[in-house]
């Protein structure tokens, strides 16, 4: 069985560059609906709970839930309950699809102590994967002494990946993989194939991403030694392909 990360970006499960996420969590849990892309989280869970013959963690970004949040500068227990709906309204649709996923909740496992101590998250996470279950886990905050530190979901990616020595890392986007520049702004941006080193990329954004971004993921995932795979999750299918080997979207490393 091989051991597969699955990162569902914020970008293609949520509304990710809405402007008018609202910032009390009454308002949110009133609201969160409209900013979820559901027909684009059935299909994946759909697809995801078919898959055979791989044992999965499976992590999801944030979009508006956290990062609309961090900008405005909300109260850190305000965003942490954000992150958390958005988290369980994934697993509600998974359980549509008959697959139980078990929350891991970075707020409550996690340290940031120079930088984030992340043991109690892992143990949690393998006794879930030991009892044949699916753990998952998101983007979140992590209240410090002086305030609170922001871990996302493509830090847990690799960490987690590192830990269980995991056979593929899969970031599920919504674009194809890596460009010369983002696909989104210029017509002549070129899909990489395969990135083995940061070269010259250009990666300005018109989201509101604080955790780095598509730069960033790329850093992470050429920092850790394990074959990533940055695809596009709008495409039914291409999980499936990804975990088979096929060369779609970017590999990295
Ligand atoms: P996610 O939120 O799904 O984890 P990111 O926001 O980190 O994904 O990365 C995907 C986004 O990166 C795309 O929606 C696109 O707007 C942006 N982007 C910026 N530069 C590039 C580039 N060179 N190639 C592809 N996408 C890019």
């Amino acid at each position: 069985m091989s051991k597969i990360i699955i990162k569902l970006g914020g970008s293609l499960i949520t509304q990710k560059t809405r402007k008018d996420f609202p910032t009390n969590i009454n308002e949110i849990k009133k609201r969160a609906n409209e900013f979820i892309r559901y027909n684009v989280l059935k299909q994946l869970a759909k697809e995801i709970s078919s898959l055979k013959d791989v044992e999965l963690i499976v992590i999801n970004g944030a979009g508006p839930f956290g990062h609309f949040l961090v900008n405005k500068k909300t109260d850190p227990r305000t965003i942490h309950s954000s992150v958390e709906l958005l988290n369980q309204k994934i697993i509600d649709i998974f359980k549509q699809e008959n697959k139980d996923l078990v929350a891991v909740h970075p707020c409550e496992t996690c340290l940031f102590e120079e930088n984030f101590q992340t043991d109690k998250l892992w143990n949690k996470t393998k006794q879930i994967l030991q009892n044949n279950k699916i753990p998952i886990t998101y983007g979140d905050v992590i209240l410090t002494e002086k305030g609170y530190k922001v871990i996302s979901g493509d830090d847990l990616a690799t960490d987690l990946a590192k830990r269980w020595k995991a056979d593929k890392i899969i970031m599920v986007t919504d674009v194809e993989g890596v460009y010369t520049k983002n696909p989104e702004i210029y017509s002549d941006a070129r899909l990489i194939l395969k990135l083995k080193e940061m070269r010259d990329i250009q990666f300005e954004t018109n989201n509101i991403d604080i955790t780095g971004g598509l730069q960033s993921k790329v850093k992470k995932l050429l920092g850790v030694d394990i074959p990533s795979q940055i695809i596009n999750g709008s495409e039914p299918g291409n999980i499936k392909k990804a975990i088979k080997g096929e060369s779609i979207g970017t590999i990295v490393g």
